[in-house]
């Protein structure tokens, strides 16, 4: 408690002064060689007489072992303190945070206090052994305990368990131990050996397993989730890099976040390696011994350092020999690290010098060098395949839900593996690991993740989730003036984030969580569309991952056939990792909000005469619509007993003029056709952002299941909003089916169809309007009910496809699913050429799900 005082006390009085890492630093090394060297003090030291104190050891006389763990707790929380200080990291957002987000997050200065100090470094189910976290995410997971369900923690509790018998088991019945401790390895094969040297090691990696997946278990239990260590096996490792990073994991993120970053990480990658390995080896032990261990481990990265350097992922990792010459790297690196680790901590130098006369006395021995080769080559450009920066979860990871989950529970399927990637390299060998197994993997792509289908999911394959690429850059380009380049895995929030400050938009879309991805490839409408277009008529370029891993760029003038296919296809040609819209000036202030008319009388009986008005005020609207303004018609029930039904307004309308004045002037008429029964909700917002956002506070807290789809119509007849509004009034009567909207979207016909239907691959420019159904089951998170909800949402469709003279196409932004809507329905006139276009880019289907589009034979 001293120690950890005075450590306390450094951090309070050095506050943010540049001094306070160093006295850290010093402060806690010179602890370490203290506690080495008094071995853990002793009373009698201070006076004879006290020494009866040194026989009342207590439960953990060789505290001062531990304390190397102890250490980087007090470390971390003392730099944590500082950078919290200098407000250095990420500002609280108050939203829920991941685990980068909890580290780099920083709390009020005054949560840095002594007793959630105490609390965080005696924290007893990490306080042996770790897995080690920092102080701040520490503290996110009290401040705002992160949901950690009882069926993760009993699965873990059950791999656990697993742990423990495999290791008994490899101990009962394969004697390689003994076989090592006593070297009774004479008349053994160089293979003999090199599997007891292997067994061993395999033996030493679960006996470390078991104790740190002891800890975190029981830290889970208590709601605590800290970073895991050991995630990759030590028989699946093949980079000096990717061992060192999974093998004490949350040791390593320790040096990333408190060593490596701060003395400038890649810019000096060999001087702070050697620097880190000096301090690893000297906190595991004060020995020269394991010091040397540590310079010589440095060594072992200079071939991996300099093979990253002169031939880069960025530049080659496309290539196809690419992954051939990093597994050949790799199998000389593993061979490497097994030597190493196998003189080290296996069968010493006796052993692997028998090893060694073994390998070259006879035939089978000099045989047994290519084989070994051969097989490691083998595993290693198999394994390569999947060798990427991002993350990669499969069903038995801790992430595993949070990875499949999708804004809408009818759109989770249970994938096999999930991937992120971190850079568009990453999608290449990801696409190529699902089709190198047998059977091939189904992929499937993932934006935003808003889709009600289960098109962004797959059941057993393999999920490419886009989201962390999230680049927004704003350009000049010669030809369209400002343009902004966003990258593939973005929602529109991050991009009206970025244009807010610089007073532009982008046509995007409505609500801001929507995924730039799916909402593009499908046609992408907005409130701007009246006046600016779809989000696609203002695409000026792309960049696409194909089907054979290749990365172009697309534009109306390189590779225009692509170009034309990602503006309506959907995902059936590619992974857009990169759109190019044109920028526009701000647009606003903007009205924006609620009209609300009961659609029952004072005694709570229907009254159509409710619905009449409104849409005699439509009528009377619709002719003078602008292009500033976006009307939506909803038939939606009141949120409280008795829910009564009603019918709503809710205008956008644009200033344009820079001013209210214009807006409110165009929704003047409605008004006074027909006052609302309650008074007018409306709102001036300033941006087109802000009214994205504005749906937000609804929509986060919609019901987890939900079906949506669209059905187009050609002109406002009312006696198909009759009908509709009939059927919805019966279907929402239930408790679970109360949340069920039905909208009608009134846009000034003019920009989207002046674009003819075969100029992009999105059928629908024909003048018409939207109707948007979306079916919940509000108080239910039963898949089971999702067949009927879609089955509702679809029979809703059917009734205006029904009265639909124009016979109206429903592209794949507001189609329910391939169970429901043809390809015909979807792709409209330009199914022909897009099935062309399929025989070239994607003649295998490589892009199976949503709307297949066989490729023409
Ligand atoms: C609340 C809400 C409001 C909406 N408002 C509008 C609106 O105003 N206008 C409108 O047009 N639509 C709107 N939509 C529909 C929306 O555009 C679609 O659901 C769209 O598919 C969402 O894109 P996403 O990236 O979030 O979807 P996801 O579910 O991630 O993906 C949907 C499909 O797109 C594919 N995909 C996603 N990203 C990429 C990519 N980068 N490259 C290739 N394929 C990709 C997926 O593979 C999948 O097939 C809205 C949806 C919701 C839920």
């Amino acid at each position: 408690m001293v120690i950890i005082s005075i450590n306390y006390a450094i951090a309070k009085c050095t506050g943010h002064s540049q001094f306070a890492p160093i006295a850290t630093w010093v402060f806690n090394i010179a602890v370490l060689f203290a506690n080495d060297w008094f071995s853990g003090y002793h009373y009698s030291a201070l006076h004879p007489a006290l020494k009866f104190m040194d026989d009342l050891s207590g439960l953990h006389p060789r505290w001062y072992i531990n304390f190397n763990i102890s250490m980087l707790r007090l470390i971390a929380f003392n730099m944590d303190y500082y950078w919290a200080y200098r407000r250095t990291g990420t500002q609280d957002r108050g939203a829920d945070l991941n685990y980068k987000e909890r580290t780099s997050t920083y709390h009020p200065t005054e949560m840095y206090n002594y007793w959630n100090y105490v609390a965080f470094v005696l924290y007893p189910p990490l306080y042996l052994a770790g897995p080690i976290m920092s102080f701040n995410d520490f503290l996110w997971q009290l401040r705002r305990p992160t949901h950690i369900p009882l069926r993760g923690v009993l699965n873990y509790l059950f791999r656990f368990v697993v742990c423990i018998l495999t290791l008994e088991f490899v101990l009962h019945f394969m004697y390689v131990i003994a076989i090592k401790d006593r070297q009774a390895w004479q008349g053994d094969s160089a293979a003999d050996i090199g599997f007891i040297g292997f067994w061993n090691l395999v033996i030493i990696w679960l006996k470390l397993l078991v104790p740190w997946r002891f800890f975190r278990l029981w830290a889970l239990a208590d709601g605590i989730d800290p970073p895991e260590n050991m995630i990759r096996c030590v028989a699946n490792n093949y980079s000096v890099f990717g061992f060192w990073r999974s093998w004490h994991r949350s040791y390593n993120l320790w040096i990333v976040r408190y060593i490596y970053v701060p003395l400038g990480g890649t810019q000096n990658v060999l001087f702070t390696t050697i620097l880190i390995f000096t301090f690893v080896a000297l906190w595991h032990d004060l020995s020269f011994k394991l010091l040397a261990w540590g310079w010589l481990i440095s060594l072992f990265f200079i071939p991996e350092l300099s093979a990253r350097y002169l031939l880069p992922q960025s530049k080659y990792g496309d290539k196809w020999w690419y992954r051939h010459v990093c597994a050949i790297g790799a199998v000389g690196n593993m061979l490497m690290l097994v030597s190493a680790n196998l003189v080290g901590f296996a069968v010493g130098t006796e052993g692997m010098s028998f090893m060694l006369s073994r390998m070259f006395s006879d035939w089978d021995g000099i045989r047994f060098i290519p084989i070994l080769y051969e097989t490691l080559y083998k595993t290693m450009a198999d394994i390569h395949a999947l060798d990427i920066k991002g993350d990669i979860v499969i069903p038995s990871s801790p992430g595993f839900e949070q990875a499949i989950a999708r804004k809408s529970g009818t759109s989770v399927l249970r994938a096999g593996y999930v991937i992120t990637p971190a850079t568009v390299a990453d999608i290449p060998p990801a696409i190529e690991f699902a089709l190198s197994r047998l059977p091939p993997l189904e992929i499937a792509v993932k934006g935003g993740g808003c889709h009600s289908s289960t098109n962004s999911s797959t059941q057993g394959g393999l999920v490419i989730d886009l989201s962390k690429l999230k680049a927004v850059e704003v350009k000049d380009d010669k030809e369209w003036g400002k343009v902004v380049a966003v990258q593939g895995g973005c929602i529109w929030r991050d991009v009206y984030e970025k244009l807010k400050p610089l007073d532009l938009i982008v046509v995007g879309g409505n609500v801001s969580f929507v995924g730039v991805g799916g909402f593009t490839t499908g046609g992408g409408y907005s409130s701007l569309s009246a006046e600016l277009g779809l989000a696609i008529d203002n695409l000026v370029e792309a960049e696409v991952v194909l089907a054979d891993g290749s990365v172009v760029r697309c534009s109306e003038k390189q590779e225009p056939d692509l170009f034309w296919a990602i503006r309506g296809g959907g995902n059936q040609f590619g992974i857009v990792t990169e759109f190019v819209f044109k920028a526009h000036p701000a647009r606003g202030p903007a009205i924006t909000g609620t009209l609300v008319y009961p659609a029952t009388d004072q005694q709570g009986q229907l009254a159509p005469a409710a619905l009449d008005n409104v849409l005699k005020a439509l009528h009377e609207f619709l002719p003078t619509q602008g292009t500033n303004s976006w009307l939506n018609l909803v038939f939606g029930r009141a949120p409280t007993s008795p829910y009564l039904p009603a019918v709503m307004i809710f205008p956008y309308i644009d200033g344009k003029d820079g001013t209210t004045a214009l807006a409110e002037k165009a929704l003047k008429p409605l008004l006074d056709a027909m006052p609302p029964y309650i008074p007018a909700q409306l709102e001036t917002k300033a941006t087109f952002y802000d009214v994205s956002r504005a749906p937000e506070v609804f929509l986060d807290h919609a019901p987890p299941r939900y079906a949506v789809g669209a059905a187009s119509f050609g002109d406002l007849n009312d006696m198909i909003v009759r009908e509709v509004f009939n059927e919805w009034v019966k279907y929402s009567d239930q408790e679970e089916t109360r949340g069920t909207m039905v909208m009608f979207e009134f846009g000034k016909k003019g920009k989207i169809d002046s674009v003819a239907p075969t100029a992009t691959a999105f059928p629908l420019r024909e003048p018409h309007y939207y109707s948007v159904i979306t079916a919940r089951h509000g108080r239910h998170t039963n898949p089971e009910h999702d067949r009927s909800a879609r089955d509702w949402v679809s029979s809703v469709c059917g009734i205006i496809k029904k009265h639909n003279q124009e016979k109206l196409c429903t592209p794949a932004n507001f189609a329910l699913g391939p169970e429901y809507e043809s390809q015909e329905e979807v792709y409209g006139v330009n199914l022909t050429r897009l099935r062309k276009l399929k025989a070239k880019y994607d003649p295998k289907k490589v892009w199976r799900r949503g709307w297949i589009i066989e490729p023409e034979a």
